[in-house]
């Protein structure tokens, strides 16, 4: 378990610092149940702003739930230490743009949707709101991997 990392390779064109914007934003993910394997068929969201106290007093995360088939309980949290941004000079390369401290739920897929943003390259205009699942769907090449672990996929 411990952590995971999430990578984003993309083809930026004149804009560069593109980021996740906000405590709201949401990082929709399939999980995967440590414990007994079982991924989740839905896509769930799971944001900064969003703080569920661990029982025990283990400290709180992002979002905790109940496994359907095992019933263990299983939390993911959101470091927001490691949230960055992906930039002009990163292009065509894998960067992480975001780690998870994963203590039962495990990403295997991202599905990076609106909420981000970027700015122009020479003219520095801010370029809010975009989303990267129309970029996908016109086949844009954006592309992210989960490492490490033995779940690693290619999109
Ligand atoms: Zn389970």
């Amino acid at each position: 378990m411990g952590k995971i990392a999430l990578q984003l390779k993309a083809t930026l064109e004149n804009v560069t610092n593109l980021r996740p914007v906000g405590e709201d934003f949401r990082w929709y993910l399939k999980m995967k149940c440590g414990n007994c394997g079982e991924i989740s068929e839905k896509w769930q969201y799971i944001r900064l702003m969003d703080s569920v106290a661990l029982k025990g007093g283990r400290g709180s995360a992002s979002m905790v739930q109940k496994c359907k088939l095992c019933a263990r309980e299983n939390s993911i949290d959101i470091l927001s230490s490691t949230i960055k941004a992906y930039n002009a000079e990163d292009n065509e390369k894998f960067k992480t743009i975001v780690e998870f401290e994963c203590r039962g739920l495990e990403p295997v897929d991202f599905q990076p949707q609106a909420g981000f943003a970027a700015d122009g390259v020479e003219s520095g205009t801010v370029f809010s709101d975009i989303n990267l699942q129309e970029k996908v769907r016109l086949g844009e090449p954006v592309r992210c991997s989960m490492v490490p672990g033995g779940n690693s996929f290619l999109r």
